[in-house]
């Protein structure tokens, strides 16, 4: 891919290199031609009264006779001569500076034409290389579990029981991972029109998908948000708060209150959503929204069920309905996400 890249920008390169000098090359054709047509140009004798000779001197033609005419011709064709060599001479150097130049200026145009492609490449090569590693880990798992227990002579229903269910387990999180990839790609392409949504339809559909994931920690959503209208994707809107309020749950301990509210600021509405979980240190803060990081102490004390995915694509949502997330959080107490948006 590296090879690729810096060949397309020799090519670039080339191509405006070749652009610059046939433009160079056609301009001073084009002044040489004006110019030696200005200079065989016949001056009319009668407009003539001085003209200085070679050692600068003046020398008076003012009705021009035939020696003085033959004298003044001699000297015109001769000046005409020295003009055109000195105007080659400066076209050549122009020239030559200009390949000079025009190669730096085309190097340094094609390596920023082709810095955003690079930039695209880099990531897709890194998003790749994060996913393949994410789908070795359970894939991993699922083999060592089968092979210890191929190697045995006999096994009992019940160790047969318990690595089925531990093969469940990881195909569940392979399932997952698959899902969550291709909903990157599906949004990837995804046209998010914007239009006037109804805050409250948004957070209620939301709520709605999660209620049995609350359910199963004892968690109550407290939903105190008021019905403002938005300028937003509908469909990305309820996944973005889907992200946020899976989310909250999951770095929240058993029986904890998570509380959904509203502002109005300006033109922007603000959704916020708080959790009273594992918190979120200072240093995690700005990496939180890159593809598959995941903050330290949420490998550790929470599940191990995902994957650093969901807040790199709610960002990637927000961005494309010109909202935006902000997060505030302290380790140990809580976090709240905002999720601001433009009033309709
Ligand atoms: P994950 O699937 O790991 O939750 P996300 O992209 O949704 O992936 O989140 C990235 C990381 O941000 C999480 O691994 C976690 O460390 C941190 N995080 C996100 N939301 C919260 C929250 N409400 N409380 C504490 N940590 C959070």
């Amino acid at each position: 891919m590296k090879k690729l890249i810096s060949d397309s920008k020799t090519k670039l390169a080339a191509t405006y290199l070749g652009i610059i000098m046939a433009m160079c090359i056609g301009f001073s054709g084009v002044i040489y031609r004006t110019s030696v047509n200005e200079l065989d140009r016949p001056v009319a004798g009668d407009r003539l009264e001085f003209l200085r000779d070679q050692t600068g001197d003046v020398i008076e033609i003012t009705r021009p006779g035939p020696s003085r005419r033959s004298l003044f011709n001699d000297f015109q064709k001769q000046r005409s001569q020295e003009a055109r060599t000195a105007l080659v001479g400066k076209l050549i150097l122009i020239n030559i500076s200009a390949l000079i130049l025009g190669a730096w200026f085309s190097y340094y145009l094609a390596k920023r034409t082709l810095a955003p492609i690079h930039a695209a490449i880099d990531a897709q090569t890194r998003f790749v290389s994060d996913a393949s590693h994410e789908l070795r880990t359970p894939l991993t798992a699922l083999q060592t579990t089968n092979e210890v227990v191929l190697r045995r002579k006999t096994i009992t229903e019940e160790v047969a029981r318990e690595i089925l269910a531990e093969n469940v387990k990881e195909v569940e999180k392979l399932r997952r991972l698959t899902d969550s990839l291709l909903g990157i790609a599906k949004n990837d392409h995804a046209d998010l029109s914007l239009s006037k949504v109804k805050l409250l339809g948004s957070i209620n559909s939301a709520t709605d998908s999660l209620r049995v994931y609350a359910e199963t920690k004892k968690i109550t959503i407290d939903n105190n948000a008021k019905d403002h209208t938005v300028e937003a994707n509908p469909h990305s809107l309820t996944q973005i708060i889907s992200i946020l309020l899976d989310n909250a749950i999951k770095y929240s301990p058993e029986k904890s209150v998570i509380k959904i509210s509203t502002a109005r600021k300006q033109s922007k509405v603000l959704l916020s959503i708080t959790d009273p979980g594992i918190g979120i240190e200072a240093k995690d803060i700005p990496h939180i929204f890159d593809r598959f990081y995941r903050a330290d102490q949420s490998r550790n004390k929470a599940q191990s069920s995902g994957f650093g995915l969901g807040l790199s694509i709610a960002k990637d949502l927000s961005d494309r309905q010109n909202s935006e997330i902000s997060v505030t959080s302290k380790v140990g107490k809580g976090s709240t996400f905002t999720l601001i948006l433009k009033s309709a």
